[in-house]
């Protein structure tokens, strides 16, 4: 009898630890939470891709945005040209045309589009190379063509000179974006293109500044468009004329300086930048390559939810910590207590309490993990 009652009560003993010694709430503490923050996250037109840059947002230092297309809606109209009277602009707007016909850049799409609406012949080009950061070259009708900005210009040794010197100032004072087409060794025509900075970016910038972020812009236009962008939304430092390969290295010199970094953008150009960054953030609508670049993607190209990504991040990373929290410090007590280190003051957990506690415990953390969902308001 002696023998059995001693056996029951180790058997006891042991049932309890086994029970509540299952990982139930551990295991689940943070998982739940990543699935409910994603969920959240995806009705706000947030696409988690890389937990990193999530779990990153929490803690950034600066803001850096790309220019075209992110900050500005990147779609350009053609604002204003002009051209030789020998040549005229209907056939400078065509010959443009053609070389920007194989060019997915929003410059190209406006020259391209500008001449169709105009109902203008567009002839076929060969040999399309673009030149990064640059412009394009091709050959149409067997002469080599180029279209670009002042980079170009400057790297075909080309000097602006009266009318189209005054063309390109006045374009400039005005934030504009120009373009030239250039035969040979001589400058043609010149484009003065607008593109409009969207509605949302004023109160991204203001918002980021009011919770003290420092807020970069990184372009391949030129000074004078970069600068008008940057006065216009407040803008803390900028810039300009910077070539794709480089727009990492800039990101890079950043975390050097012990800076926590996210990146903004949606074109090629800003792909490796998107990599470099603790946090990759891309537009929606931005090319494949930025996209698949990028640990986060605002699904509806609104930069305003880059606010609600670092609250979704603060949130679901206090969650993860009280789940944790909850999980181990129920292990650590009930462990314990199951194993009989009361029973000398007459306290020893059955089996079956300890069946309930674990369950209990379970339900606590997923509880907990939901009640996440109340930041939704928030967001
Ligand atoms: P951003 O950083 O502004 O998105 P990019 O690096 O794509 O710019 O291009 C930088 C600059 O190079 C543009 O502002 C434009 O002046 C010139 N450029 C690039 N592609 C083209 C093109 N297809 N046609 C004319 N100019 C171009
Ligand atoms: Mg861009």
């Amino acid at each position: 009898m002696i023998a059995v009652g001693w056996d029951v009560a180790v058997l006891n003993r042991v049932t309890s630890v086994l029970v509540i010694a299952c990982p139930h709430a551990l295991g689940l503490a943070i998982p739940l939470v990543v699935a409910i923050s994603n969920s959240i996250g995806a009705t706000n037109g947030i696409l988690i891709r890389d937990w990193v840059a999530l779990e990153s947002s929490r803690t950034l230092d600066m803001f850096v945005f790309d220019k075209t297309g992110t900050l500005t809606k990147g779609s350009f109209g053609l604002s204003n040209m002009i051209s030789p009277p020998d040549i005229g602009d209907e056939q400078s707007l065509s010959l443009a045309a053609a070389l920007e016909s194989d060019s997915e850049h929003p410059i190209a799409k406006a020259i391209y589009l500008s001449a169709e609406e105009r109902g203008l012949d567009i002839p076929a080009a060969q040999n399309f190379e673009a030149i990064k950061g640059k412009g394009v070259k091709a050959s149409v009708g067997g002469e080599l063509y180029y279209v670009g900005n002042p980079g170009l210009l400057r790297e075909r040794g080309l000097l602006l000179e009266g009318e189209m010197q005054s063309f390109y100032k006045s374009a400039n004072s005005k934030g504009q974006t120009i373009v030239f087409l250039v035969r040979e060794e001589q400058i043609i025509s010149a484009f003065a293109l607008a593109d409009q900075i969207r509605e949302e970016s004023y109160e991204t910038i203001d918002r980021l500044h009011q919770q003290g972020y420092k807020v970069a812009m990184l372009t391949g236009d030129s000074e004078a468009v970069a600068k008008s962008v940057a006065d216009e939304l407040g803008i803390d430092v900028y810039f300009a004329e910077v070539l794709p390969e480089n727009k990492d290295e800039k990101i890079q010199s950043l975390q050097d300086e012990g800076k926590k970094v996210a990146m903004v953008g949606d074109g090629v150009n800003d792909a490796p930048a998107l990599t470099r960054a603790d946090a990759g953030i891309a537009i929606g609508s931005g090319t494949v390559v930025a996209i698949e670049s990028a640990g986060i993607i605002l699904v509806e190209n609104d930069p305003r939810d880059i606010l609600r990504i670092i609250t979704l991040s603060k949130a679901t990373y206090r969650k993860m910590i009280q789940n944790l929290v909850w999980a181990t410090g129920y292990h650590v007590i009930a462990l314990p207590l199951a194993a009989g280190v009361l029973a000398p003051i007459g306290f020893l957990l059955p089996p079956a309490v300890g069946a309930l506690v674990m369950s209990l415990s379970t339900v606590i953390v997923a509880v907990n993990a939901q009640l996440l969902r109340r930041v939704k308001n928030k967001i």
